[in-house]
């Protein structure tokens, strides 16, 4: 029987799994995608879908386009559950058997415990979560005369990228806008001191100021503890009015990765070690948003980002069909790029360490960086299909050679 490896999860670090595993290993091994959406999104655009801008669509493309002409089986379903010690897991629909297991499978909005937080706010994760947003935020401004607030739990990236998104939603319906008086009114709420955590503190005083001078009220340093319909309450015990709550802070490990019966951090992250597997199980890799990676000195500090699940997605594609060669593996290093925030049509922010830089041009950027990627991807099957076919085409990969096209 030939060798099965099964990946879950068609997001960032999943996809670039299947692809680098099916141009190594060729058509003697089996791979399997299995996700429980149909569509590969790119999830770091849908700020737009929020605000009406774009669609979930324009952002999304097939996993069965993609992985068929390429060679990899889809299963479109949801896995429930992992048996590690039987390479077997669990969908709603079948069992699957495995030899080696890439789990790719994200992270799940987080509410903290706050009372009444998942009843009364809005997820902001997916496409479809991101429509939900618009839909209620076009029904709000069509038909609610009264005054509205808006309200965002959370400013890090998303936080500060649908607040520039409300305010270019609510420019163009017409309505007033501003807390003094207008009958728009958007609040930013941040836990930490300033907003965007984690970002050089230039980038984050100038989010801040920007945001306030186009009229967005920002609390910062205290946490939302209670949400009721109609109203937030803040650690101070100062309650504040809400038409409609956005969570936009904080993220957690699935049901899935909390059940599973093998090491975690201390939050709850699955731990992979520099080559990317289980510490307990060297067939379980595991890559993306579900995993906090252990170097040789520790844990590593990184950022749940897209290019990072991707970089993860390709080394543990490598690092199994290295292992079926018998090959040592490779261990896995951070590469960092830059990070881009954008804060509406009119503004944007480029950091790449300590670099800061600001302007409209960044949010152009974002859409390039947007385009190239699904252009990308679309192109990938094609790419795959010939490198299997046509002889010589992985010797120029072995020999790290590039492709003549
Ligand atoms: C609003 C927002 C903005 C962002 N902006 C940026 C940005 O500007 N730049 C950046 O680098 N990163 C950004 N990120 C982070 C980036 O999107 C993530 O780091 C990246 O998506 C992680 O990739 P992943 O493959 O680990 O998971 P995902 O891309 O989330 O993919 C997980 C996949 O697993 C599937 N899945 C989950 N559970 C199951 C199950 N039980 N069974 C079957 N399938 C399952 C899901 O359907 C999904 O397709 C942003 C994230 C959000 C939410």
């Amino acid at each position: 029987m030939s060798t099965a490896i099964v990946i879950v999860g068609g997001g960032f670090g999943g996809l670039e799994a299947a692809f680098t595993l099916k141009s190594l290993t060729g058509d003697a091994i089996t791979i399997t995608l299995v996700d429980r959406d149909g569509f590969h999104s790119f999830i770091p655009s849908i700020h737009e879908v929020s605000s009406g801008k774009i669609t979930s669509r324009s952002i999304q493309i097939p996993l069965e386009t993609m992985l068929s002409p390429a060679g990899v089986q889809f299963v479109r379903d949801a896995v429930i559950a992992i048996d590690p010690a039987n390479r077997r897991l669990t969908t709603a629909a079948q069992a699957l058997d495995y030899d080696y297991l890439v789990l790719a499978t994200g992270a799940e909005n987080h509410f903290f415990g706050v009372p009444g937080a998942e009843e009364y706010s809005f997820r902001f994760r997916t496409p479809d979560d991101a429509e939900r947003i618009h839909a209620n935020l076009v029904r709000l401004l069509e038909e609610e005369q009264k005054d509205l607030h808006l309200v965002l739990a959370g400013g890090g990236t998303e936080g500060v990228e649908v607040a520039g998104e409300l305010l270019d939603l609510i420019r163009d319906s017409g309505r007033e806008f501003g807390p003094d008086g207008g009958s728009v009114a958007i609040t930013l709420v941040e836990a930490q001191q300033q907003l965007l955590p984690g970002f050089p503190p230039e980038a984050r005083a100038f989010a801040e100021k920007y945001l306030r001078e186009q009229g967005v009220t920002i609390i910062t340093g205290q946490r939302i503890t209670a949400v009721q319909k109609g109203s937030i309450v803040l650690t101070a015990g100062r309650e504040l009015p809400q038409s409609m709550l956005i969570w936009t802070g904080g993220i957690k490990p699935s049901r899935l990765i909390d059940g599973l019966p093998l090491p975690k951090d201390p939050v709850g992250w699955l731990l992979v070690n520099d080559r990317l597997h289980s510490p307990a199980d060297d067939r379980l890799y595991a890559v993306g948003d579900c995993v906090a990676v252990q170097g040789p000195n520790g844990p590593l500090p990184l950022q749940r980002l897209a290019y990072h699940a991707q970089d993860q997605g390709a080394l543990a594609g490598i690092n199994i069909s290295r292992d079926l060669r018998g090959r040592a593996l490779m261990r896995y290093a951070p590469k960092y790029k830059p990070q881009l925030v954008s804060i509406g049509r009119g503004m944007g922010i480029y950091t790449q360490g300590d670099v800061f830089k600001a302007g409209a041009w960044v949010d152009a950027l974002k859409k390039a960086v947007e385009r190239k990627h699904l252009m990308s991807y679309l192109t990938r099957p094609l790419l795959s299909s010939i490198s299997r076919k046509v002889p010589g085409i992985d010797l120029f990969k072995r020999l790290g050679l590039k492709l003549p096209f």
